[in-house]
């Protein structure tokens, strides 16, 4: 689903991403960890064409993100192929950007409804049972204020999957969470990878990448510097620099 071969990417100057490799079969879940300034964030967004590839190639489901191969030359792809590539791709960031003028179901009906031309009747109903999904179903008429941080970042998930996703990022979803209510936003993504989602997650909630993940990347200074199995990662590291995280963060 996630194909990255030597992917780069520079802010002037300053090399992000150093040649970035790895791949995240269809119904899999990757794990992205790290240092903060380690390119994990840059690195979602140039897979949701939020940032432009600077060199190598990034394929999302077999398609060349951002860019289209013709005789062997790279053309940059037309804005409107770029945001039909980026509908297929859900994300969730920390802050869950809810419109706090309306109300949790009208926050999840926005994008099909104006991005997708669904009817308001079907992407109501739709909705509402992905509100239940995420354990809301009775949260529809609240407004995101009236929630706690755990609610409101499982209507963001309920959001993103309105779109009907092929492919969800998540970018420390549960940072900004008080701790009692990190379970509850783990447990829907559980979820939503029992159900087949192919997921990329960028967290530190080791529990959840040992028991959930099907490669745990572990990013530094803009590089992979070691991935696989999240039990082989996590209690063999093979290198030093894995190891010096993991024993700060434990
Ligand atoms: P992480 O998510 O692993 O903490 P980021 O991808 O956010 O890392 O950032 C990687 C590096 O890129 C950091 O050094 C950061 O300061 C830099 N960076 C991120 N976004 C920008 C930007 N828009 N302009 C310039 N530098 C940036
Ligand atoms: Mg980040």
């Amino acid at each position: 689903m996630v194909r990255a071969d030597r992917v780069c990417k520079n802010y002037g100057a300053v090399k992000v991403l150093k040649g970035i490799s790895l791949e995240v079969q269809r119904g899999h879940v990757a794990c992205l960890i790290g240092p903060s300034g380690s390119g994990k964030s840059t690195f979602l967004r140039c897979i949701n064409h939020l940032e432009r590839v600077d060199a190598g190639r990034l394929y999302v489901d077999g398609t060349l993100v951002g860019y289209a191969e013709r005789g062997g030359k790279l053309h940059e792809l037309h804005p409107r192929t770029a945001a039909k590539q980026r509908r297929e791709i859900g994300m969730v960031f920390q802050h869950f950007n809810l419109f706090p003028h309306r109300t949790v179901v009208a926050n999840v009906v926005e994008a099909p409804i104006l991005v997708k031309k669904m009817r308001r009747s079907e992407a109501t109903e739709m909705a509402r049972d992905l509100l239940a999904k995420v354990g809301l179903g009775n949260k529809a008429d609240a407004y995101p204020a009236q929630l706690s941080g755990g609610q409101q970042q499982r209507v963001a998930i309920a959001r993103a999957l309105a779109m009907e996703p092929k492919l969800m990022l998540f970018d420390e979803p549960t940072s900004a969470l008080d701790p009692e209510l990190v379970g509850e936003v783990l447990s829907v993504m559980r979820d939503l990878a029992d159900g087949g989602m192919t997921m990329v997650v960028v967290t530190h909630e080791m529990g959840f990448a040992r028991e959930v993940a099907d490669q745990l990347v572990f990013m530094d200074g803009g590089v992979v510097v070691e991935a696989g199995a999240p039990e082989d990662v996590l209690g063999n590291p093979r290198q030093d620099r894995t190891r010096e995280f993991l024993a700060r963060l434990l």
